[in-house]
């Protein structure tokens, strides 16, 4: 069975994207912002290159979390001009 986002969108509706594991789609922060793919950045691949059993972890973590707090003031900028 296929699960939706069903995050609010500005028409009132509901997200219609599939949802990923935690139940909200990409754009709705569904997927980890964090490493994907070696080859999609040379700045990744050095960091997987020197990658031991979570030893940047901690920093990694750190990454994501200010990603994510700018991801929520870009979001909320959106809904302002838009
Ligand atoms: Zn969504």
């Amino acid at each position: 069975m296929v699960r939706l986002c069903g995050a609010r969108n500005r028409n009132g509706g509901q997200c219609q994207r599939v949802a990923c594991k935690n139940g909200r789609c990409m754009n709705h922060g569904g997927k980890s912002t964090g490493p994907k793919n070696v080859s999609e950045s040379g700045r990744l691949a050095q960091k997987m290159g020197s990658w031991k059993h979570g030893r940047y972890s901690k920093e990694t973590i750190e990454e994501n979390r200010m990603l994510r707090d700018f991801m929520r003031s870009s979001d909320s900028f959106l809904r302002q001009i838009w």
